[in-house]
């Protein structure tokens, strides 16, 4: 299956891909994580999108596309789950051009939905560790007892300045992505809301739909 999971920062794209991949034997592939890794391996690519990503901007179109191509080419043009990618128009037309020319169509297009003040809300209590990039809420999801704080850190970007400045970006560049595919027969809206199980099985019910 072919997947793009869809929403806001901080609409559990992360955290539901994740299981999502788990449950069905697909690769997960974030872009802000692969960024993320990039920047930690101080690349030339990782160097270059640092500062656009601390600030909550949107990394250039090309860089991303580079590593978008890349996982999804490596891993055989299937059983992928797309998180945080297309952010842009210009990023899903790309995208719906690289699939169609590789006979590699969508099977779903899952769109979270969740209110501002719980996203505001959920980014600033949430935690990563540095390593592994498992994602953690101080309340609803604490990290594990026997894992060293010292590598459970908050992201630049989950800083209040940051998070009001991608929420704008969202709303102007990543909203008429939504637009884009929701005409389209493989494009499910779902409720973001609840805890991570109840939107865990709202998901799952989409994709036993889809496939
Ligand atoms: P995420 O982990 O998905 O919240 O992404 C973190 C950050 O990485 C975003 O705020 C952007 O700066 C950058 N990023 C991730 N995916 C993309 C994309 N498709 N296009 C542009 N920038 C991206």
């Amino acid at each position: 299956m072919r997947i793009v999971l869809f929403g806001p920062p901080g609409a559990g794209k992360g955290t539901q891909s994740e299981l999502l991949a788990e449950r069905h034997g697909l690769w997960h592939i974030t872009t802000g994580g692969l960024l993320r890794a990039a920047i930690e391996a101080e690349t030339p690519l990782g160097v270059e999108a640092k500062r656009y990503i601390n600030e909550g901007h949107l990394v250039p179109g090309p860089l991303v596309r580079q590593l978008a191509e890349k996982a999804m080419s490596s891993h055989g043009m299937d059983d992928f789950i797309l998180d945080g990618y297309p952010r842009t128009i210009e990023q899903a037309h790309w995208l719906t051009e690289f699939l169609d020319e590789r006979g590699a169509p969508l099977d779903a297009v899952i769109s979270l939905h969740v209110p501002e003040e719980v996203i505001i809300e959920r980014l600033s209590r949430r935690r990563v560790h540095k390593e592994t990039g498992e994602n953690y809420h101080l309340d609803f999801r604490p990290p594990p007892s026997d894992v060293d704080p010292a590598l459970i850190v908050q992201r630049a970007d989950d800083k209040p300045e940051a998070i009001r400045e991608r929420l704008r970006v969202y709303e102007c560049e990543t909203q008429p992505v939504e637009e884009y595919y929701s005409e389209a027969a493989c494009f499910y809206s779902v409720d973001g809301t609840g805890s991570i199980d109840e939107i865990a099985a709202r998901v799952e019910a989409v994709i036993q739909q889809a496939a």
